[in-house]
């Protein structure tokens, strides 16, 4: 964390001790996080900072000193969704003059976006982009010295940013970066031009983070990058992803190792095999496809064809036959066609994924496949898209009709969303298993008999 951060944190929590001391109350702050894993570090970040400068986690929106807004830009619904409750803040800010509103994220890295907000958000005191996070104590700072609004967005990413503070959701699980940015350019993707190229974090500091997460207690961590496969090569020093593996795989205490996302055309056969020697990485590969056409591919610039993910696929279940596989498939990609999309049910049948998150296309404009002609109806993706989830669901079950009665490990994360009283944790392979049991469970890993196999969930029994 850089010197002037530190001192505008230590400043507002000299404030806010003040605050405190004077009105017998803490102010609270809330954060709203729209879009991905990384979104979600950024927000434990931010609430990092937000904690170390005395404020409290409020989930209601009225009684917040302070509230930010963590944007995301893949899809223009992530986007409407900000716009519109802005609008709702607008009142409340209007009962609360106080109120310090503030939005970040990948939304205000794109052109012209947070000039939009300026304009047609005036009461928002703080707009800042995914580059310069770590400057939010002085945007804050200078907020409450009366400077007024603070609106700063880089083109440029500042390099990699250590020692910033954080708050972690879960204490017996956590997300840890390891690479920044991206440098692939699908032809369909914002992300590389709001989260600028590719930078790794130096192994050292990963392996020191990892093993302070797990004095902790924390047991399973999940490694983020937009390409995991490529951490490393910038660094031009020899470091890749299958050694920073290596190393985590030593720690004491740490018991799982997830990382997303992979990028097919870097997974090489080294890769593969050190996941399949190592005793903690799991036995989970998600590797997004995205189509089966390797003409849409090529359009989409993946820069891999359909035979070479299949020969992924061989290799994997050559090194690791249990291995589960999920992906992520786009549908309707401008101009891919009936033929186009049958290939991609061919994939799925070949592959036998255990998971799929799969879309129609979303225009994002300012890439290049927002330019590209689209005869496709909406109404024609969507069926296809209904097609292409049936073929996945009719799978998957079979899949996990394999795993009735079987005893598998189990990750405790928390209650069952659905259902309150029971528990709900994770195996190895990324399935979520639903049981009985008592809350003192989580956080622990324990084992599960399957009892009944559904399509997207398993449920069990605490094994004796
Ligand atoms: S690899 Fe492709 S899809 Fe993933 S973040 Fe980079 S450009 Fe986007």
């Amino acid at each position: 964390m850089q010197e002037q951060d530190t001192y505008y944190l230590n400043e507002i929590c000299t404030q806010n001790a003040l605050y405190t001391q004077q009105t017998g109350r803490k102010k609270k702050c809330l954060t709203h996080t729209f879009g991905c894993q990384m979104n979600e570090r950024d927000s434990e970040i931010l609430f990092g900072f937000l904690a170390q400068m005395g404020y409290e986690k409020t989930d209601i929106e009225a009684e917040a000193d302070l509230v930010l807004f963590n944007t995301c830009c893949i899809r223009e619904k992530a986007e409407s969704k900000v716009l519109s409750h802005l609008g709702e803040l607008k009142k409340l800010k209007q009962k609360n003059p106080d109120m310090i509103i503030g939005v970040c994220g990948c939304m205000m890295q794109q052109k012209g976006m947070a000039d939009m907000i300026r304009s047609s958000a005036p009461y928002v005191d703080l707009i800042f982009g995914t580059h310069n996070l770590h400057h939010f104590p002085k945007y804050l700072y200078d907020v409450y010295q009366g400077k007024g609004r603070q609106i700063e967005v880089l083109d440029k990413e500042e390099g990699v940013q250590e020692g910033l503070p954080s708050y972690r959701e879960y204490p017996f699980k956590a997300l840890v970066n390891i690479v920044y940015g991206c440098n692939n350019f699908c032809t369909y993707c914002i992300v590389p031009y709001v989260r600028g190229r590719e930078r790794s974090r130096k192994q050292a500091d990963i392996v020191q983070e990892v093993k302070q997460l797990v004095a902790d207690g924390v047991v399973e961590i999940t490694l983020l990058g937009q390409n995991v496969n490529s951490y490393g090569l910038d660094l031009q020093d020899g470091t890749t992803f299958a050694g920073l593996l290596q190393e985590l795989d030593q720690i004491e205490g740490l018991r799982r190792i997830r990382y997303m996302t992979s990028h097919p055309k870097d997974l090489t056969e080294e890769l593969v095999k050190t996941i399949a020697e190592s005793s903690k990485v799991v036995d989970h590969f998600h590797l997004p496809v995205q189509s089966g056409s390797s003409r849409v591919l090529d359009l989409m610039n993946r820069r891999y064809t359909k035979e070479h993910y299949l020969h992924l696929i061989d290799m994997i279940r050559k090194y690791m036959p249990d291995a589960a596989i999920s992906t992520d498939i786009i549908v309707g990609f401008p101009g891919e066609t009936e033929e186009d999309f049958l290939e991609t049910i061919d994939l799925v049948q070949k592959v036998k994924f255990d998971s799929a998150f799969t879309f129609v296309y979303s225009k994002r404009t300012g890439t290049p496949a927002a330019r590209m002609e689209d005869p496709t109806s909406l109404e024609e993706k969507k069926e296809r898209l209904q097609r292409l989830n049936d073929a996945l669901s009719d799978i998957s079950r079979d899949i996990n009709d394999k795993l009735q009665d079987t005893v598998v490990e189990v990750l405790v994360e928390g209650p069952s969303k659905t259902n309150e009283a029971m528990l709900s944790g994770r195996t190895t392979t990324n399935k979520t298993v639903i049981f009985a049991g008592e809350p003192s469970l989580i956080g622990q890993i324990v084992s599960v008999k399957i009892t009944e196999a559904q399509t997207w969930i398993l449920k069990g029994a605490l094994a004796e």
